[in-house]
């Protein structure tokens, strides 16, 4: 396969990995359409999804890459949420993929404005005892990347009011699959607020649950007592 204006050969399997990733984020009905999108880290900045492209509709030449001063190389304008993407890679170094999707029941909530309490332990996975929910501004502006930085302080998910929710990981798979499982708590959450208000889990026992969390997926040497 021969590199693509500007961009390494090693990238092209970054951009596959990409395209595959918003393939599986309509498989697991985060997204419909051309609505949502995903980006990763590189050396130089990011590689983010195109603007108005739906995911069955792009190749891994459709990409856009952005460097870190927010400018982009491609033939396509880049996801029209580009700017939240930058500055959360900016601000959170631990970010090394992020997920936005509209999908039905984390939009459902942030339509509520609703912050998600500590209703099962999995909120944890987030990194505290909430997920909190960004405040409203128009897409793409800065305002709305603000208001998300604020929103996922200490926390790797947040909702977005009326809008939907944005999710990173290590890396895509990792995006990707924390994704999913947010769009499973809020689905629970949406369904145990038809029954009525939720018992909620305590500081001290979510305290715990944020603590093994740490541990979660390292090797048995490493584990505390
Ligand atoms: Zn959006």
């Amino acid at each position: 396969m021969s590199p693509v204006r500007g961009i390494e050969v090693d990238d092209l399997e970054l951009r596959a990995e990409l395209v595959a990733t918003t393939l599986a984020m309509c498989a697991a009905r985060l997204n419909t359409g051309s609505s949502g999108n995903a980006s990763v880290r590189t050396a130089g900045g990011m590689l983010i999804t195109p603007s108005g492209l739906a995911p069955d509709a792009c190749t891994p030449e459709d990409m856009v890459v952005v460097d870190a001063d927010g400018r982009a190389d491609a033939r396509l304008a880049p996801s029209s949420e580009w700017r939240l993407h930058h500055d959360l890679y900016a601000h959170r170094p631990e970010a090394g993929a992020i997920i936005h999707a509209h999908a039905p029941f984390a939009t459902a909530l942030a339509c509520q404005r609703l912050e998600i309490p500590p209703f099962h332990y999995m909120i944890a996975r987030f990194g505290g005892n909430t997920v909190r929910c960004a405040k409203y501004a128009t897409f793409g502006t800065q305002a709305l990347s603000d208001h998300i930085a604020a929103a996922i302080a200490d926390r790797s998910a947040c909702l977005m009011a009326n809008h939907g929710m944005l999710v990173f990981g290590r890396n895509l798979a990792n995006a990707l699959a924390l994704a999913i499982e947010f769009e499973t708590l809020c689905e629970q959450y949406w369904r145990v607020r038809q029954l009525g208000k939720p018992v909620l889990l305590s500081d001290s026992e979510m305290r715990e649950v944020v603590e093994r969390f740490r541990w979660y997926g390292k090797p048995a040497e490493q584990l505390p007592e």
